[in-house]
């Protein structure tokens, strides 16, 4: 569990804290209520920043399995899935060459390279 991201204002004296629970292999966060997983994740973060106030309000979003989890092997297996599809048929996302947006925004553009790369040449 972790503090991500540390956003705009809430109204004055206050701050809006965007918070991160979970990752691969850790179900903590999936078994605790709402209300649990705020109380667990403000005292974490309270503590790690030195916050003395309670909350004034919580919202909270589960995306489970929402992050690709690349296993060793990864890349061997991308260059396998890539190699064998067809001419003129491309992948691209989160499942293959990184996560994050810049590596999706790379890979689609390098997917859509390959694309118009692959019709010109069935053109002659
Ligand atoms: C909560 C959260 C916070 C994140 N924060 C950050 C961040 O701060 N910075 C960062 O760099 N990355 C962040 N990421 C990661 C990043 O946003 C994702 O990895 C990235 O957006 C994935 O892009 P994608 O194109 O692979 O998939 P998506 O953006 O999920 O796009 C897939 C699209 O395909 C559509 N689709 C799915 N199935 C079908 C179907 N059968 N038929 C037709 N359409 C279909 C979906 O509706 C969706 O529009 C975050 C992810 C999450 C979940």
């Amino acid at each position: 569990m972790g503090l991500e991201q540390v956003a705009r204002p809430g109204g004055p004296g206050t701050v809006v804290l965007r918070v991160s629970a979970g990752r691969a292999g850790d179900g903590r966060a999936l078994v605790l209520s709402d209300d649990d997983l705020v109380s667990r994740l403000h005292a974490e973060v309270a503590a790690a920043v030195g916050i003395t106030g309670d909350p004034l309000g919580r919202h909270v979003t589960r995306w489970t399995d929402a992050f690709p989890q690349y296993a060793p092997g990864h890349r061997e297996l991308v260059a396998a899935i890539e190699q064998g599809l067809p001419a003129g048929l491309e992948v691209a996302g989160a499942a293959y060459r990184g996560v994050g947006v810049p590596a999706c925004i790379g890979s689609g553009r390098a997917a859509a390279r390959r694309a118009v790369a692959s019709a010109t040449t069935d053109l002659g």
